[in-house]
């Protein structure tokens, strides 16, 4: 993988090498032809001078010697060499070697030419000085005949240096061309690379999570549709996963509050989910036994059995027993679910402790027995007035009305107990829906205090409300009278003569505490923490005495946790008896 610097600087400088050579060789060749070609016009030019002031060593008068020695005076310093050869190709003289000892020059391509009329040139490797020499001959013409030939030559010029001249010009421009190509690579590539390394940042923060992220335009323009499609992309990858976020809160919300144990393994049996419900049920912490096989978390044969069954496409319900984590009878049903492919993805098992389910069942019946009980007493007592009234005990009218006072009472009891009942069904089956409001709980408890006033002259009992005026709570007005109620009830029966209750609400820390404290009998200590249990009475005889059913402080109990709120109780037998409700409250809305 190349960087894209490279890329472009090599796309570029390639070529660009390459026409400059191309060019440079395009010159070169005709520079040098016009050159020599110059250079051997000129010398023709010489030959024809040469031929016409040549024509007096043709009078057969003058020795070799003597022309040689005339053409070397004529020659001087020019770095010329001039020959004269007669028709037959001997030489008569020459400026540089003595004519008499050279060979004959007829065969000379130059000398040729002229002896048949023609002005030419000709270029060789000199024999004698292997340097390459540029010959011009011209005919030597007296009274219109050729008499001789007249040659001029010299040493072809070094052309080297011209052409390095004209390399050197390329070369420096071509390290210019490659300065402007370096430069302007790198100028395009930080450009590109920005805008490319924007997408790539926002890429990888949207794979890291960050799904609100999005690309400012590019500086590129051929990028923008990119930068745009990216954009969307996100968006619906945010979208989507919302989507599927809410869809797993939801799935998980669901799952967290369900009574019900739900445990989802994989095809493999890896358990993938457990909910809360199913991790109390099998005595495990989910997120230790998530990704694990079932087998190894839970040893049972028939569990891995049962669970492998549905894993292959059954639905299954079995009863089981298991050892670890802890002893339990196991009530299962297990699903396949199956991925659009048709295989099974998943296994959806329910589960269920079969002797939780019993013990559920051992308190409905021992409530059903309890309630009997504290119905048979009233209904014996009923029956047996109504009987001695048949018997005769009417026609004693004194008697007949202590029986009728009687039988108001028991019935008066009766109703109370059946009142109390439904309020505590209704409670513990949570089907009792709050309705919140917001009001003074100062002038709730006024108002409750106020309904007591019969009951507190009949026991002789004053009843004070104290506590913070003007003060504001959300809550069930109804639910947290009959809580109100309870407590005061109590607080009046169990009481003395001249004892005295004091009902209070003040602020507390996060919400708001309700206290009805009385100076009356109060309680030995051990017998609280079950005083809030249903039908459980620390004095029996005043509770039938009273009329009490054993229900009150169990109400408040659960109107008190409907609310999210704690009831507690301190007492002292002889002294009396405070009991505290605290409601948490959301803190005030901010303006
Ligand atoms: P009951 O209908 O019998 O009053 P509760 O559930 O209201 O039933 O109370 C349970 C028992 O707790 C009562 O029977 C009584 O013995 C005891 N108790 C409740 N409140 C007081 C109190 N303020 N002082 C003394 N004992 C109380």
């Amino acid at each position: 993988m190349r960087s894209l610097k490279l890329i472009l600087i090599t796309r570029y400088t390639l070529p660009v090498i390459a026409v400059l050579a191309l060019l440079s060789l395009l010159v070169l060749f005709p520079i040098r032809t016009f050159v020599y070609s110059l250079e051997e016009s000129d010398l023709e030019d010489q030959a024809r001078l040469f031929a016409g002031q040549s024509r007096r060593f043709f009078t057969g008068e003058m020795a070799a010697e003597v022309i040689d020695a005339y053409l070397k005076e004529l020659v001087g310093e020019l770095p010329l060499r001039l020959t004269i050869i007669d028709t037959e190709g001997n030489v008569l003289g020459d400026s540089e070697f003595p004519a008499a000892q050279m060979e004959n020059h007829a065969g000379r391509p130059e000398v040729a030419a002229a002896l048949k009329g023609e002005v030419s040139s000709a270029k060789r490797e000199s024999r004698t000085l292997e340097e390459v020499f540029i010959y011009a001959a011209a005919p030597v013409v007296i009274d219109g005949g050729i008499r001789g030939v007249a040659r001029v030559s010299v040493e072809q010029r070094d052309i080297a240096p011209v052409t390095w001249r004209v390399w050197w010009i390329f070369l420096g421009a071509l390290g210019l061309l490659l300065l402007v190509i370096v430069a302007a690579s790198i100028w395009t590539e930080r450009t590109v690379v920005k805008s490319l390394n924007d997408l790539r940042e926002a890429v990888a923060d949207v794979a890291a999570g960050e799904l609100g992220r999005r690309v400012t335009a590019p500086e590129v323009a051929d990028f923008s549709e990119l930068a745009d499609n990216f954009n969307a992309m996100a968006e619906q990858v945010r979208l989507r996963i919302e989507e599927a976020d809410g869809e797993r809160r939801k799935l998980e919300t669901i799952l967290d509050n369900v009574s019900s144990g739900v445990m989802v393994a994989d095809a493999g049996n890896h358990i993938l989910l457990l909910n809360p419900a199913a991790a109390h049920i099998l005595n495990v912490e989910a997120k230790r036994v998530v990704g694990r096989r079932l087998i190894e978390v839970f040893p049972s044969t028939d569990l891995e059995a049962a669970v492998s069954r549905a894993a292959a496409g059954e639905g299954v319900e079995a009863e089981m027993e298991l050892v670890y984590p802890r002893k339990m009878t196991l009530r299962l049903k297990s699903y396949p679910v199956k991925a659009s492919d048709g295989r099974v993805a998943v296994t959806v098992n329910t589960l269920e402790d079969v002797a939780a389910l019993r013990q559920v069942d051992r308190m409905r019946q021992d409530f059903v027995a309890n309630v009997s009980h504290e119905l048979r007493t009233p209904v014996a007592t009923v029956r047996a007035l109504t009987d001695s009234l048949l018997a005769g005990a009417l026609e004693d009218r004194d008697t007949a009305v202590r029986f009728l006072r009687d039988l108001d009472r028991e019935t008066t009891r009766l109703s109370q107990l059946i009142e109390d009942l439904l309020t505590l069904s209704r409670l513990e089956a949570r089907e009792t829906v709050l309705r919140m409001e917001r009001f003074d709980p100062g002038e709730l408890l006024a108002e409750c205090v106020e309904s007591k006033a019969t009951l507190a002259a009949e026991y002789e009992v004053g009843v004070v409300v104290e506590g913070d005026p003007g003060m504001e709570v959300e809550a069930d007005r109804r639910l947290l009278a009959t809580l109100v109620g309870n407590l005061l009830d109590n607080a009046i029966k169990y009481n003395r003569p001249g004892g005295k209750v004091y009902a209070s609400c003040r602020a507390a820390p996060g919400g708001l505490a309700i206290e009805v404290r009385d100076t009356g009998v109060g309680m030995p200590r051990e017998e609280l923490p079950r005083v809030f249990e249903r039908f459980y009475r620390v004095d029996r005889a005043r509770s039938r005495e009273t009329g009490g059913t054993g229900l009150g402080l169990s109400i408040v109990k659960h109107i008190a946790e409907l609310h999210g709120g704690v009831v507690s109780v301190e007492s002292e037998v002889g002294e009396g008896s405070n009991f505290r409700v605290f409601l948490p409250q959301p803190p005030p809305a901010a303006v």
